[in-house]
């Protein structure tokens, strides 16, 4: 009798012991799906955002029609008027052009 309840209770730790395994696994499981989700979720957004902007030529270099500098069009101030998109290098030109106009 008392060795069978003796071999319970080591059943009983060995069935504990699974259950930690797993949740253990679970949780692991969990934090690279979640990891994989953010790095998935993260380029796609950068996807979306640089389709979203390729309309406006965001590659491109532009001239600055204010000073006359070349920028790239996607790291610049930007300004459309009448449906033609201009490029600033600065907040300065893109002012003074609007103040021009
Ligand atoms: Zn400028």
């Amino acid at each position: 009798m008392s060795g069978c309840s003796r071999l319970l209770i080591l059943n009983r730790n060995i069935y504990l012991i699974k259950i930690l395994i797993t949740i253990i696994w679970i949780y692991v499981g969990y934090r690279i799906l979640s990891w994989a989700i953010k790095a998935l979720g993260s380029r796609s957004a950068g996807e979306k955002l640089d389709r979203g902007v390729r309309k406006h030529d965001i590659n491109e270099m532009a001239k600055d029609p204010v000073c006359g500098k070349y920028v790239l069009a996607w790291e610049s101030r930007r300004t459309t008027i009448k449906g033609k998109h201009y490029y600033f290098c600065s907040d300065e030109c893109q002012k003074r052009f609007l103040d021009r106009s």
